[in-house]
This record gives C-alpha cells, structure tokens and sequence, in this order.
C-alpha cells in the first residue's frame, strides 16, 4: 500500500526502503508491523533528542495552538530568543539569520562572503574555496559549492561561477588569490566520509585567513547542536569563524536553518529573506531542543554517551577486521571504513534485517549517527544487532 502510493506519486529522487514506521520513542523506532528497530542515523543527525520526546512535542503543540506563523515583517519573539541562546551557546558576538534547511543556511553564507567582497573589495573578491569530499546541499549553487564531482551533473547545468575545490587543507593556501573572498569547509566531513581535520591545521588556517582579511564559514549542518560534544564543532576546535551555519540536529525534527556571523551589520533590509524562516513554530521547537541539550551536557551525561558509545564502536570494530579498516568520526558522529566499498549496501541491508539504522557516508564509510540522547540500553541492543549483521556478511 505505502509502496504502490509512494512509488505512484512521490517523485522518485531516493532509493527507497519500504518500511511503515508508526511510533518512536528516543533512539527505537516501531513499524506497522510492531518490529522494533534501533536507530543510529536519528533521521540523518535530524533527531537530536530523540523520537517522540515528550517535552518538544509539548513545545511545539503549545505554540502551534498559538501562534504557528507570522511573517518576518514582524519581531518574531521565540526567533529573537534563538538567536540569544546560540549567542550565548556559542560564546560568539554574534547575529543569526533563520533559514529552513542546510542549504538554505549554506546559501546565505554564501550571500554574506559575496556582499562582502562587493562592498570592502569592490567586487574584486568573489570566489569562494571549499574541499574536495564536501557536502553543502542540493540548490544548484550549494550542489556547486560541493566538492564532488558526482554531484555536477550536466543535467543542471549552467552552475554559478567562483567556486573552486582543494583536495586537502594544506592546499588552500596555494590556490587562494586576490579574488578569493571566503573559504568554507566542514570541521568533520559528513556526507564525505565522517572525516575530521586536525585541530592544528584548521586554527592554522582560520589564522592565515584572518590576517588576509578572507571569510572562514563553518559549515556544521552536521556537525552542529552537540553533535561532536560541544554546541558547535568550532568550539571543540577553538576557532572563531566569520560564518557558521546549522540546520540538521537544530530543530529535533523540525525544519530549521541558521546562518550565524560575527559581521552583524553585513545584511540590511531586502537583502535577503524567507517567508517560513524562523517563523514561531520551529524557533519554539529548537528552543526547547538547545534548553534539553544544554541540560543533557551540562549533567555530564552527553559525554558519558559518546565514551559508551565509542567503546561499543571499538569493540565492533576490533571483532570485524575482516571487514573494517579504521574507525572516523567525533562525539556521536561516528564511522567504520570498510574495505570493500561493495559490501557496504549488503552490511546495510543485513543491518536493517536485525533491526537497527545505519547510514552510508561517501564510497567506503558505514555512517551512526544516533540521537544524542540514545540510552546505554539501546546502544547495547543496536551493536548487539550490527554485530549479528556483520557475521553474516561473506
Ligand atoms: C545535510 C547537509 C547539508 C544540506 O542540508 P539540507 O537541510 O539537506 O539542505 C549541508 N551541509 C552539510 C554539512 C550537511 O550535512
């Protein structure tokens, strides 16, 4: 029934699994059929504090027997409250924009390093550098920001100008020049592989761009709202970026994007803009998310999940050498390279037929990101499950 329906009318954009999930509750999901699943990808690092959770959905259906949705002509107060509480989380000067997704974000980013070679450089200053193995999203020109040639296919073409790819950080500095304005990149990579840079080459770099008067944006779609066990990646990494942007684990669910910057009066009014942007139902839901999340790290319990979590992780992958080559990742963003990029989907598949969610990052990297907020229980079961998948992979 969902097959037929899905397959009739939904365009066919995803390699679909077809499974009915009905009811979740933290990191456990139910189908139609009440088989219960473990879930290490929290909807794609979407579900920061877990299925069903009682306090958001309180947050959410509260405001939305309110108000839901006023234009942003208008001061929006639970927006304005966003906007101090990532202020103060990421113990930045800061101003945000709101945005619905990640890309979005990705685009206002990029919009601010524009605006801000046209009117300090007088237009001189307009490309922008990220890396190869990127992901910043799927408008044609966050899918031109990616470094990934697979993603510029000719179907979409004509893509913007000013975008270039280095293959490694240490790259940048020989391709930058006087029209470089900005160079964006991820602190750990997501979609390319759960890959993180070394603290020391990123500062570095944040240095080298600083004094040459070049916009580092931060892209932490992923990486932000407790994911690697700080509020954002930059601070783990001890880095003050010109712009952040976040969206995924932001909103618990909801659709939310964030563009945060340290240039506060780069955008004046109509230069940019968003009809559902921050609007009050889900500044009111991601609200109560970072209220949650802060609590949950401040009790020490955050860290305590991602130190069980990476023993289980070890321990995984110590027993399936055959397998796995490395363990990647930070916090509860985590990854097993295998050796064999082909059996990847087979690993998935047999994953999902003991019940337990995994993703695929890049080629050759098996992907768990779990909600922050995954119980011991749960982690126990869901490596119980991914251990059993992998004896039976050939
Ligand atoms: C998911 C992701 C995006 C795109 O976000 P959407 O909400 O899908 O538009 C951009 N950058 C990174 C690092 C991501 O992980």
């Amino acid at each position: 029934m969902i097959e037929e329906l899905d397959k009739k009318f939904v365009l066919h954009t995803y390699a679909r699994n077809y499974v009915n999930f009905k009811k979740g509750i933290n990191a456990t999901l139910f189908d139609d059929k009440d088989r219960d699943y473990i879930d290490f990808t929290s909807g794609i690092g979407v579900v920061s504090v877990g299925h069903g959770n009682k306090e958001v959905a309180e947050a959410i259906c509260k405001q939305a027997q309110n108000i839901m949705h006023i234009s942003n002509l208008y001061a929006i107060e639970p927006q304005a409250k966003l906007g101090e509480k990532i202020a103060k989380l990421s113990n930045m000067d800061v101003r945000t924009f709101f945005a619905n997704s990640g890309a979005e974000a990705n685009e206002g980013a990029i919009k601010i390093a524009r605006k801000y070679g046209k009117t300090k450089y007088d237009g001189k200053r307009y490309k922008v550098i990220t890396l190869e193995h990127s992901f910043h999203g799927r408008t044609i020109t966050t899918v031109k920001a990616t470094g990934q040639s697979s993603f510029h296919s000719p179907n979409f073409a004509p893509y913007p100008e000013g975008f270039s790819y280095n293959s490694a950080i240490d790259d940048i500095y020989n391709s930058i020049d006087d029209e470089t304005v900005a160079v964006m990149i991820e602190l750990v990579q997501g979609e390319g592989g759960v890959q993180p840079f070394k603290k020391e080459a990123v500062q570095e770099l944040a240095k080298f761009l600083k004094e040459r008067d070049i916009l580092l944006i931060i892209d932490e779609v992923q990486t932000g709202a407790y994911r690697t066990g700080e509020f954002l990646a930059s601070n783990l990494y001890e880095i003050e970026p010109d712009v952040i942007t976040m969206a995924k684990g932001l909103g618990g669910g909801v659709p939310i994007g964030a563009v945060i910057t340290t240039h506060k009066d780069i955008f004046e009014a109509g230069d940019h803009g968003s009809t559902f942007g921050g609007n009050y139902l889900c500044t009111a839901s991601a609200n109560k998310v970072l209220e949650l999340l802060e609590a949950y790290k401040d009790s020490g319990k955050l860290d305590e999940a991602i130190i069980y979590f990476g023993e289980k992780l070890k321990e995984t992958f110590e027993k399936n050498q055959n397998i796995f080559t490395e363990q990647v990742g930070l916090g509860l963003m985590r990854g097993l390279r295998v050796k064999d990029a082909d059996h990847l989907k087979e690993v998935i598949k047999k994953a999902f037929e003991e019940g337990v969610l995994v993703l695929k990052a890049g080629r050759n990297t098996l992907r768990l990101l779990p909600p922050l907020t995954i119980s011991k229980e749960e982690i126990d079961e869901g490596f119980k499950r991914l251990n059993n998948a992998l004896s039976k992979i050939s």
